[in-house]
């Protein structure tokens, strides 16, 4: 019997470990399943980022032939300005990131970014500017340290250590057996969801690209992890150009501009003042997700989920 026993535990383990491996092969393909339709010019110089400047003009866009996604959808970032992008499910939003990022070619239209239309330049060196703030940030069965260090694999331990402190997760680290020696990911410590986007926040303040795009956790978040992501959102937007896609209205108010889309266009666009004051869609939701707060559910319904 025992001799039965040890092999079948052993191969339990072997079938753990490889699942565990798996998993996070699948989820690094799943990061990376998104083919590229495009391809480089044959004459595609490298972007050359100097301000950080994102100007769509026009822009329109359709997974298919016969369904149009995007309509003329025309805004412009300047450079080191924070612009959030709100609207319902399936409004566009994660297709205008896709487009910047040029896993497609716009319809018609362009995408330029300190004035080169992306579509002259090269893929790499335009994912090269470009740094990614997941909703759902891919954590390795390593060290909390390790996993920030992602972001630049060459950053020495006291620029991982900084990057943590502008990430607001210093407090959180403290708390953990090991610090920022303690394992996470799936054979580790498991982080909430504002644990996890504070890593990825974190990776990418390391790696510093030109421009930011942040994809704000639908996930429900307790008011502090909620805060902190907002204070580090804020240490991000300093020196960078930042796109955030926003379900919690409370999270932009300081944004330099928020664009409202709906069906593929872009509805309404100001800043939260301006917008409150023309009560229209905007307006509206934010009331709505006011009275959820102050009716005492403490967490506001994601303007898309
Ligand atoms: P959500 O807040 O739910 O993520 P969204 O505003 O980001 O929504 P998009 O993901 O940009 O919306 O999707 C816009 C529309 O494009 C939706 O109707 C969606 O079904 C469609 N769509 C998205 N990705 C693809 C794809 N790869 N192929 C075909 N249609 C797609």
């Amino acid at each position: 019997m025992m001799q039965i026993f040890i092999p079948l535990n052993f191969l339990g383990f072997v079938y753990r470990e490889m699942k565990g491996a798996l998993a996070n092969i699948e989820k690094m393909f799943s990061l990376l399943r998104v083919k590229p339709a495009v391809a480089d010019q044959s004459e595609a110089s490298d972007l050359q980022v100097q301000e950080g400047r994102i100007e769509f003009d026009a822009v329109r866009f359709g997974y298919k032939d016969n369904r149009e996604i995007l309509r003329q959808v025309s805004f412009s970032v300047l450079p080191c300005q924070k612009v959030a992008i709100v609207g319902a499910s399936g409004a566009g939003k994660s297709t205008l990131f896709k487009l910047l990022f040029r896993f497609y070619d716009v319809s018609d239209g362009s995408i330029r970014i300190d004035g080169q239309d992306i579509r002259t330049v090269s893929q790499e060196s335009l994912r090269r500017a470009i740094g990614v703030v997941p909703q759902d940030a891919v954590l390795f069965n390593q060290s909390i340290k390790e996993n920030v260090r992602y972001g630049r694999v060459d950053a020495t331990d006291e620029e991982v250590m900084a990057a943590i402190h502008h990430a607001h997760l210093s407090d959180f680290v403290r708390q953990l057996p090991q610090g920022v020696d303690t394992l996470v990911g799936e054979r580790g410590l498991k982080l909430s969801g504002g644990e996890k986007q504070r890593v990825a926040i974190a990776r990418a303040l390391l790696k510093k690209p030109p421009i930011m795009i942040f994809d704000e956790a639908t996930s429900s978040l307790d008011s502090r992890s909620e805060r902190s992501i907002v204070a580090s959102l804020k240490e991000i937007a300093r020196e960078q150009t930042t796109l955030v896609i926003a379900h919690r209205l409370s999270t932009i108010v300081d944004a330099d501009k928020i664009l409202v889309m709906d069906q593929g266009q872009i509805v309404e666009q100001g800043s939260h003042s301006q917008l409150l004051e023309e009560g229209g869609h905007y307006a509206t939701l934010w009331r709505m997700q006011q009275q959820e707060r102050t009716a005492g559910m403490g967490e506001e319904t994601p303007v898309a989920s």
